[in-house]
C-alpha cells in the first residue's frame, strides 16, 4: 500500500507534445473537502484507503498541490454532437494530470475534472458543480460493480467557490481513473485538420499501448478498429441489458476503449420505456434509451470516416458490419441470464422482445422484474411478477411460453435463485436516490453519498437495513430533468 507520495508517473500522453495537448495548472478551488472516496479506486494505484483523510488528499485534487512529476495537460479533440461536427472541442474544464503505473504495471490516467479554464473552454467557465461530479463519481463506481465497463471515480472534492449555472452552485472536483482518455473525436480531430503525421503518431501511440495484440495481425489499424468495434458492441449490449442510458452520445464522448466515459444527464430507467429521454436538452429524442445501439453504430462510422486515411473502405465497411450482429448476441446473451435461461435458442429474442413490450405497456420496474422473478421458482414467481403488468392476458401468455421454454432445459431449477440473483441487481443508481444524496451534499452532509456508493459497490447482494435503496421511486422522483448543464 502507498502513500499520495510514493505514486510513480509515466506520463506518455504529454510526451507526444504540443500538438496534441496544451501545457495548464489546475486553478484551485476555495476551502476543499472530501465529498467522497472510492476505496476500490485507490487500490486501483495501490493507495492505502486510510490516505483519503489526509488533508493533503483533498488538496491534491482541487488544484492546490500538484506532484512534482505530474504533466497537467489539456488535450486537443473535437467530435460530432448531436449529428453536427464541432471542429474545436478538448478539455474545456478537465486535466489529464499525468499517468499513474500501480506495481501491477497498469497505467492509470489521472484526469482531474472541473479544474478550471484552458484554450478549449470556449464561453465555458471550466468548473463543475458538486451536483454532477457527485453524479458521475456515484455512476462510475456503479457501473463499474455492474459488470459494465467504465472509467473510474477516485473522489469528490467539494468547495466554497460559487458557480453559476440556472442558479448559483458550489464548485467541485471529480478525480477520472482511465486506461486511456483518447476518444473517437481525437481521431476526428487529426483527420478533419489534415494534419496526416500527427494522426499517425496518435494510432501509433493508442496501438502500442492499447491495442498490443493488434500488432501481431497482418493489418494492425484495421485489427484495432475491429476491437473497437467489438468492444462497443459488448458495451452498448450491457447499457441496454441493464437500463442504462448514457445521454450525450456524441463522438467526443466516446473512449476508444469501449468504456463508459463522459457522465452527464445519465440515467438508469426505473420503468421500463424503450423510448425513455433522459437528457432533457435532447428535444429529438437522438440520444433515447432504444437509440442508444443505432447511435453507437453511427459514431463508430464516423470514427471510420476519420480512418480512411490508414484503412480501406470497403474494409472499414466489412468491418462496421460486425456491430449489430455482435451488438445482438451479447445483448441476448445477457438477457438470456437475466431470465435464467442457461442454453439459446431460435426465439429466444421474440421471447424478449414480447416481454419488454409488455413491461413498456405496464411502465414495470425493469430492475425489480428481474430480481423477483429469480427469487422464487419460476412458476411461482411469475405469479408475483404478474401484478405489475396491465395487459394481463399478454402476459400469461407469455409467461406459458416462459415456462415451456424452462422445462425444455434440463437442471435448470437448480440453483435457479443464485445464478439469476449474480445477474440481477437489486440495487441500481436511480436518479431519485442520486438527488437525494445530491441535495444532503448541498447541504454540507455527505453521509448520504457516502451510504449510496456503499450501496452501489455491492449490488447484488441484499444488504441488511437498506431495503430502502431498493424501492421505485415516490412520486416525486419519477420525473426528475436532468439537463446538459453541468
Ligand atoms: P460535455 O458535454 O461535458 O461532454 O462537454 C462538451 C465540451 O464542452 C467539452 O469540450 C468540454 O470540455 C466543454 N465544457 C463543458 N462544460 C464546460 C465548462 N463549464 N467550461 C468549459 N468547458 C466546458
Ligand atoms: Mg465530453
Amino acid at each position: 500500500m502507498k502513500s499520495l507520495d510514493e505514486l510513480t508517473f509515466d506520463n506518455r500522453f504529454a510526451r507526444l507534445g504540443d500538438a496534441f495537448s496544451t501545457h495548464v495548472l489546475p486553478e484551485p478551488i476555495a476551502e476543499p473537502r472530501l465529498v467522497v472516496a472510492s476505496d476500490a479506486a485507490m487500490a486501483l494505484l495501490d493507495l492505502d484507503p486510510t490516505e483519503a483523510h489526509s488533508p493533503v488528499f483533498a488538496e491534491l485534487f482541487s488544484g492546490h498541490k500538484l506532484w512534482a512529476e505530474a504533466e497537467p495537460r489539456a488535450m486537443v479533440y473535437s467530435g460530432h454532437q448531436f449529428g453536427s461536427y464541432n471542429p474545436r472541442l478538448g478539455d474545456g474544464r478537465g486535466l489529464l494530470l499525468g499517468e499513474v503505473y500501480n506495481d501491477a504495471g497498469e497505467h492509470w490516467d489521472l484526469h482531474l475534472k472541473g479544474a478550471g479554464q484552458t484554450p478549449y473552454s470556449r464561453m465555458g467557465d471550466g468548473r463543475a458543480v458538486l451536483r454532477s461530479s457527485i453524479r458521475e463519481f456515484l455512476a462510475s463506481e456503479a457501473l463499474h460493480a455492474l459488470g459494465i465497463p467504465s472509467s473510474r471515480a477516485l473522489c469528490v472534492i467539494g468547495s466554497s467557490t460559487p458557480v453559476w449555472r440556472e442558479t448559483q452552485e458550489r464548485a467541485a472536483m471529480v478525480l477520472r481513473l482511465a486506461p486511456s482518455h483518447v476518444r473517437f473525436g481525437h481521431f476526428e480531430y487529426f483527420y478533419y485538420t489534415r494534419q496526416p503525421e500527427q494522426q499517425r503518431e496518435l494510432a501509433e501511440h493508442v496501438l502500442n499501448l492499447h491495442f498490443a495484440e493488434c500488432r501481431e495481425q497482418p493489418e494492425p489499424y484495421l485489427a484495432m478498429f475491429r476491437t473497437i468495434v467489438e468492444r462497443n458492441a459488448e458495451l452498448i449490449a450491457r447499457w441496454q441489458a441493464y437500463g442504462f442510458c448514457h445521454g450525450v452520445m456524441n463522438t467526443d464522448n466516446m473512449s476508444i476503449l469501449g468504456i463508459t466515459f463522459d457522465f452527464g444527464p445519465f440515467a438508469f430507467l426505473d420503468d421500463f420505456d424503450a423510448g425513455f429521454i433522459c437528457n432533457h436538452s435532447d428535444d429529438q429524442g437522438r440520444y433515447s434509451f432504444s437509440n442508444q445501439v443505432p447511435i453507437a453504430h453511427w459514431n463508430l462510422s464516423a470514427l471510420a470516416q476519420a480512418l480512411t486515411p490508414f484503412i480501406s473502405v470497403e474494409a472499414l465497411k466489412e468491418t462496421l458490419g460486425l456491430f449489430l450482429p455482435l451488438y445482438q448476441a451479447h445483448y441476448l446473451d445477457l438477457m438470456r441470464r437475466r431470465l435464467g435461461l442457461t442454453e439459446a435458442r431460435d426465439d429466444d429474442s421474440a421471447l424478449v422482445e414480447r416481454l419488454l413490450g409488455l413491461m413498456n405497456k405496464g411502465a414495470v420496474d425493469y430492475t425489480l422484474f428481474f430480481r423477483k422473478l429469480g427469487d422464487q421458482p419460476a412458476a411461482q414467481a411469475v405469479r408475483v411478477v404478474r401484478d405489475d403488468f396491465v395487459d394481463l392476458a399478454g402476459f400469461d401468455a407469455w409467461a406459458v411460453e416462459y415456462l415451456a421454454r424452462l422445462d425444455q432445459e434440463p437442471g435448470n431449477a437448480e440453483g435457479r435463485r443464485a445464478r439469476m440473483h449474480a445477474v440481477n441487481p437489486l440495487y441500481i443508481l436511480r436518479n431519485y436516490l442520486a438527488q437525494r444524496a445530491i441535495e444532503a451534499a448541498e447541504g454540507g452532509d455527505y453521509e448520504e453519498v457516502r451510504r449510496l456508493h456503499q450501496v452501489l459497490t455491492r449490488p447484488f447482494e441484499e444488504q441488511p437495513g437498506m431495503q430502502a435503496y431498493a424501492e421505485r421511486p415516490p412520486e416525486w422522483g419519477k420525473h426528475l430533468e436532468i439537463s446538459c448543464s453541468s
